[in-house]
């Protein structure tokens, strides 16, 4: 097999290299049916299948029980900017939401646009979003509470989830969703567009507590409503089959080959320890990330200067890295550390930032 590059885009990201493998493999013939995955009929047992074993492996994997069901949408994580006040925040209530980035104003913009009202609970826009604000204080008459779990242009993420007060707690884990443990009980709904953390592009996965979809309005488009995915285990319509086929070998190479989540956030922690290490050991790079919210998937940092930060970038695509440039709305550079970047590709990309670093420093 040709060498494979070293991998650190944001998103569309790697996958893991044993699950592309088993796609390939599977690919003309999935599982003796003669059909390609991309082939069946989404009614078929076979790939009932595939959704129901996604669906349990995710459930397994987050602990969550009954109380919580799963659903598999389409339209990105940006759909859910606007499904989730369509379907959970009524016109006479308001909706708190902490704002610490791009995707969070997104998401309070698409709710104002519904004409909802909406309260900025907390904001980290006074410090261009470097730092995940402290002290909330939620509205305990809130509908429900938003948060961006991780803020994937910044390089932020909440270490500890903040106190909802009793609200139920709605957060667009996107980019750090699988990457570490955490406690199910406060959150009445989680969504994560697949392409950074789960699969490929296509499928979106919501999380939903089952009480939250008794305020689903029945005056909404049926395809907006989270109730029609409930109902149908989501198979309302034709789903994304091959992004769902895709989440499905990634759930299980996470359960049956890395060993669950717990020792997932242990990788995790350890491969951004060693590029965050590197930031604060010399003073060549500079970590633009407040340091008690650095976030474990994303790490961004400049250099020095602009013409230092292209030539970093086009010496690095020439070492075999790619996907290191900051998002255009910030400039700089970041390198994605999701699940399937391994360690030794970031301990590669160390050694690469440490020599570049003596050479230009
Ligand atoms: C990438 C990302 C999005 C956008 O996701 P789409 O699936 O492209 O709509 C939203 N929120 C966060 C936190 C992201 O990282």
């Amino acid at each position: 097999m040709e060498k494979r590059i070293w991998n650190f885009n944001p998103g569309p990201a790697a996958l893991p290299l044993p699950v592309l493998e088993e796609i390939q493999a599977e690919f003309l013939d999935y599982k003796g049916s003669g059909m390609s995955i991309v082939e069946l009929s989404h009614r078929s047992k076979v790939f009932e299948a595939v959704l129901n074993d996604a669906a349990s492996r995710i459930k397994r994997l987050l602990s969550l029980g009954e109380d919580h069901q799963i659903l598999f949408l389409q339209g990105g994580a940006s759909l859910q900017f606007s499904m989730v006040p369509m379907n959970l925040l009524p016109e006479n209530r308001s909706a708190d939401y902490a704002n610490t980035g791009t995707w969070a104003t997104l998401a309070i913009r698409e709710a104002r646009r519904l004409g909802r009202t909406v309260r900025v609970a907390a904001s980290s826009e006074d410090r261009q979003f470097t730092y995940i604000p402290k002290e909330i204080a939620v509205d305990p008459s809130a509908a429900y509470f938003h948060i961006t779990s991780n803020n994937t242009i910044r390089g932020t993420q909440w270490q500890m989830f903040p106190d909802p007060n009793g609200v139920p707690l709605v957060a667009d884990m996107s980019s750090d969703i699988m990457g570490r443990l955490f406690a199910p009980e406060p959150f009445g709904l989680i969504y994560a567009g697949a392409q950074k953390n789960l699969g490929a592009a296509g499928v979106t996965l919501v999380i939903i507590r089952r009480d939250l979809l008794e305020r689903v309005p029945e005056n909404l488009p049926t395809m907006l409503q989270y109730t029609t995915y409930a109902k149908s285990n989501s198979l309302h319509n034709t789903p994304p089959c091959f992004a769902l086929y895709t989440v499905q070998l990634v759930m299980k190479w996470l359960e049956e080959h890395v060993g669950g989540l717990a020792r997932m956030e242990e990788l995790n922690r350890e491969k951004a320890k060693l590029l965050y290490d590197l930031l604060d050991q010399t003073s060549f790079y500079r970590g633009t990330a407040e340091k008690e919210s650095r976030s474990l998937m994303n790490v961004t940092f400049r250099l020095p200067s602009e013409s230092l930060e292209d030539l970093f970038l086009s010496e690095a695509s020439r070492h075999g890295f790619v996907g290191l440039r900051g998002h255009r709305s910030v400039g700089g550079c970041r390198a994605s550390l999701y699940n399937a970047v391994s360690l030794d590709a970031v301990r590669a990309l160390a050694a690469f930032m440490s020599d570049f670093a003596r050479r230009h420093g």
